[in-house]
């Protein structure tokens, strides 16, 4: 999956579900039954329309059966509420997922909150976090970005145990949860955040770093240990006249310069995004698979 330093995430992506194609056919001709996924949307943002428009082409592409809830941003919370109530009684439906963000008028966390346990393949769920950060316990369900880029790191076989792991960023859904899974795996692990001082020095000491600041080529060469692994978690827009839509994406790194030093690299676009989706599709297809069987009971 390397080409060069440059770790194909799409190609990963690719095999993840093609493999997870496999696991849907063979629980549909063992049961009659496939996976099925609830995406919730509220409102219009573009990129949140492009993201689950993704979603549910994976899930068609996979054999995934896929549930659709597009609210109008109009919506009140208790109608939110309502669809996720329903989507956790409905039996076919294994796997729950409410695009973030929500907006404004509405309490992420009383939404998130909602969504039962057993459904939840974000792994957002307090529940499903604080087993991720317990010592002998297992959450039923991993984030899905970070998971991915620990995925990206396995697959090109970058050893992660008794390195030194820097962590860029620390919110629920990206660098905390990164840092807990690379703790996990037993990487000695720093999380910089914005009141870090001295970050270059911070992130020169890693072997491994998981950018998620949300800041465009903030991460230079000269802060890398020549041979480190940058994961690139940023995805962010700046302005580019010579594109039709007006804006290019980038990471967090400055990616001229960190591909000079990385021993491993991902790319923006083609690194960290592929494996959200497909780790989302893996997490549907495991959850499904426990439902179908019977090994997992609702409620
Ligand atoms: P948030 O804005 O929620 O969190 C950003 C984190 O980075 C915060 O912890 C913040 O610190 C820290 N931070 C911000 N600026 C700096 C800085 N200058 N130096 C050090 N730390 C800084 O972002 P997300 O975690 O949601 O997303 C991060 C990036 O990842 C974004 O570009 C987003 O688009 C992308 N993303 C990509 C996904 C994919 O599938 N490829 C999925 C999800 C996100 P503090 O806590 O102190 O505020």
């Amino acid at each position: 999956y390397m080409n060069g330093n440059i770790i194909d995430g799409k190609a990963v992506a690719a095999t993840i579900r093609s493999e997870l194609t496999i696991q849907v056919a063979s629980l549909k001709e063992k049961y009659g039954k496939v996976p099925g996924l609830a995406v919730v949307i509220v409102g219009e943002r573009k990129d949140s329309q492009t993201y689950v428009r993704m979603k549910r082409k994976a899930c068609e592409e996979i054999g995934i059966f896929s549930f659709a809830a597009d609210l109008p941003d109009s919506s009140t919370q208790d109608e939110v509420l309502a669809v996720v109530q329903d989507f956790n009684k409905n039996p076919d439906v294994h796997g729950i997922l409410v695009q973030l963000p929500l907006p404004k008028h509405m309490n992420e966390q009383t939404i998130l909150g909602a969504i039962s346990v057993e459904k939840d393949v974000d792994g957002f769920h307090p529940l499903n976090i604080g087993r991720l950060c317990m010592k002998g316990r297992e959450p039923l369900f991993i984030p899905c970005t970070p998971l991915g880029c620990i995925e990206l790191l396995e697959r090109c076989n970058i050893p992660i145990k008794g390195k030194r792991a820097v962590v860029v960023g620390r919110s629920n859904i990206v660098g905390m949860p990164a840092a807990m899974l690379l703790n996990k795996r037993d990487a000695t692990v720093t999380i910089c955040h914005s009141a870090t001082k001295d970050m270059a020095e911070v992130v020169r000491q890693a072997d491994i770093i998981i950018a998620a600041a949300g800041q465009p080529e903030l991460i230079k060469g000269s802060w890398m240990k020549p041979g480190a692994a940058i994961i690139d978690v940023g995805t962010n827009p700046v302005a580019d006249e010579s594109k039709k839509t007006g804006f290019r994406l980038v990471g967090d790194c400055d990616y001229q310069e960190c591909s000079q030093v990385a021993g491993a690299i991902t790319p923006v676009p083609g690194g960290v995004g592929p494996m959200t989706i497909a780790m989302l599709m893996r997490n549907t297809v495991h959850v499904g698979g426990k439902f179908i069987s019977g090994e997992l009971k609702p409620g």
